[in-house]
């Protein structure tokens, strides 16, 4: 199932974010670390999903390659997954996992 992009990270602002966080973390797949020729090839993914915190935070993005950022989905990467378990409810788990 697509996750269509935040209308708010399309486009030309979009763009600029993807240069900020290619700058920060490298051109590159945060999770399979795959180069991308230019930031337009990346896609922005929140590290922590949209479902748990709704906010567009720079902080909260990287780049992913499409295939990557369409198997996340809305899961919790598993480090902080497993850091964060003690304190999540029942119901947070069943959408992280
Ligand atoms: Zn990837």
């Amino acid at each position: 199932m697509s996750n269509p992009r935040p209308a708010r990270l399309r486009g030309s602002r979009g763009r600029r974010i993807r240069v900020k966080v290619g700058a920060r973390d490298g051109i590159r797949c945060f999770h399979c670390r795959t180069p991308f020729a230019s930031t337009d090839d990346a896609t922005l993914d929140h590290y922590l999903p949209r479902s748990l915190w709704p906010i567009h935070c720079q902080w909260n993005l990287v780049l992913a390659c499409a295939r990557c950022n369409a198997h996340k989905g809305s899961t919790l990467p598993l480090g902080l997954l497993l850091v964060l378990r003690p304190w999540l409810t029942a119901a947070q788990l069943e959408v992280a996992a």
